[in-house]
């Protein structure tokens, strides 16, 4: 089968097919402006730059179960929320998607992952920014000792604070598994 596009780095696709990219086990690398993500932009007190996306379609061994999953990063400019001055954000986001058309019937395992219906091509920037857009934090803020406004540990909202290094953050990846084995 000749690919309809090259595995690309830096030039990506405006629209992708996800399943028939899985079929082929393609990864999309490069970059897309964040300009072509306005809700995203935004959200960015600069509107500018450069979003970082590897993603890897995939076909499940022996299965019609098509998967795409990867990163997604872009630093944005964003307003703290407890101190009111200019922050810099590093967005990321590890989708891990089911690909499915519409009808299609799942496996009940896979009911706990989150599903992309992919009928038709779909705009690769609007797959991304829905991505990066269910990551961003709701308020954000610096973590405490980073910020001017000074808190007490209790005041401090659990899970508000952007430094992803912080004890308890949960590992995308790992809740899936949990999920999959309680079933
Ligand atoms: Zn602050």
């Amino acid at each position: 089968m000749t690919p309809s596009w090259k595995e690309s780095h830096g030039h990506l696709p405006v629209t992708i097919d996800p399943i028939q990219l899985a079929e082929r086990g393609a990864r999309l690398t490069g970059t897309l402006p964040l300009k072509s993500m306005p809700r995203l932009a935004q959200g960015s007190l600069e509107g500018s730059g450069d979003v970082n996306v590897d993603l890897a379609f995939e076909r499940e061994e022996g299965q019609q179960v098509f998967v795409m999953h990867g990163t997604l990063r872009v630093p944005l400019r964003v307003t703290c929320q407890r101190c009111l001055e200019t922050m810099e954000l590093n967005l990321e986001a590890a989708p891990w998607l089911i690909l499915t058309k519409s009808g299609a019937r799942l496996e009940p395992q896979e009911g706990d992952a989150d599903l992309l219906v992919a009928d038709k091509p779909l705009s690769l920037s609007g797959l991304v920014e829905d991505e990066l857009l269910l990551a961003l934090p709701m308020v954000p803020m610096h973590a405490p000792d980073q910020c001017t406004v000074k808190v007490r540990a209790a005041n401090v909202v659990r899970g508000a604070a952007p430094d992803r290094t912080e004890r308890g953050r949960k590992n995308p990846f790992a809740v899936l598994d949990r999920l999959k084995k309680t079933k």
